[in-house]
């Protein structure tokens, strides 16, 4: 848990999942990024879900919902997430409900991102969770994932149909957007071209969710991206921007998918790589 002033920030975990280890450190070798997570026998990494519960007094706001219970067996077979229920046991564990949600940003609409949205029973019906939020995304990224302009973006964004078609309360954003007071997003690109972060600025600190930008500790140093981002200088420029306001700011840094760590305080510039000052773990 994080307080800033009035706002109270939890990471609530939506369960661990398995990736690819090749695919999340793009052109970094497997030997160097092997000793920081270690793959398994398929060459899969241990990955997190977590979401940002940021409390103001007046909006319950979550960032992203995980993967959620919608893949089918062969991707519960690649991916294999733990159960969906996971977010809202955390929800729980602060004395919420999925209806007491009253925003849900989503970073961008990559299927770890956006599948909690939905529940789906075995017969194949959907049902939204969040009956009460409004969700916030980049109006670019909502166009582009139900209008994919290749065949790459249509891969990426083949869940998108069935994940927005049960949400009737959107506000699509254009650029850098206020979400409540002491809550805005601001557009990264580098992932996806319109990934945003969350900030949250009250009691001279907060929090900027770095979502995809930095999705595991080990993506911190400057050169360690992933395959999956569409424009990977982008991400580049990204990091040194959100860095260079979380020291300057005294913010914290998270992230989406480290398995260990929630969020983190960064240590001053300089060195080889860029150092946790201290961290949130997870759980
Ligand atoms: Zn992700």
């Amino acid at each position: 848990m994080l307080q800033a002033g009035h706002i109270t920030i939890h990471f609530l975990n939506a369960g661990f999942w398995w990736d690819d280890g090749g695919a999340q450190f793009g052109i970094v070798p497997r030997e160097l990024w092997e000793k920081e997570k270690p793959a398994n026998a398929r060459h899969r990494i241990k990955m997190s879900l977590t979401c940002p519960l940021i409390l103001t007094g007046h909006e319950v706001i979550l960032v992203d919902t995980g993967i959620g219970n919608r893949l089918s067996e062969r991707e519960r077979q690649i991916y294999d997430p733990e159960p969906a229920t996971r977010l809202t046991d955390g929800l729980r564990e602060v004395g919420l409900a999925p209806g007491d949600v009253t925003h849900v940003v989503f970073s961008h609409l990559h299927f770890d991102h956006v599948g909690g949205v939905l529940d789906k029973s075995p017969s194949g019906d959907l049902r939204p969770i969040f009956t009460k939020a409004r969700f916030y995304i980049q109006k670019a990224e909502w166009d582009l994932a139900l209008t994919p302009t290749d065949e790459r973006l249509a891969a990426a964004y083949r869940h998108a149909p069935e994940c927005l078609r049960v949400l009737d309360n959107v506000a699509l954003l254009e650029g850098d957007s206020a979400i409540a007071p002491a809550v805005r997003t601001a557009v990264s690109g580098g992932h996806a071209d319109w990934h945003q972060c969350v900030i949250v600025e009250a009691g001279g600190t907060g929090l900027i969710h770095l979502a995809d930008i930095v999705p595991t500790t080990s993506h911190i140093r400057l050169a360690w991206n992933a395959a999956y981002d569409t424009n990977p200088l982008g991400t580049i420029t990204a990091k040194k921007r959100f860095f260079a306001e979380a020291r300057a700011k005294h913010l914290w840094v998270s992230f989406s998918h480290d398995d260990h760590v929630a969020a983190a305080l960064l240590g001053p510039e300089g060195g080889k790589a860029p150092q946790l000052a201290e961290t949130i773990r997870i759980g």
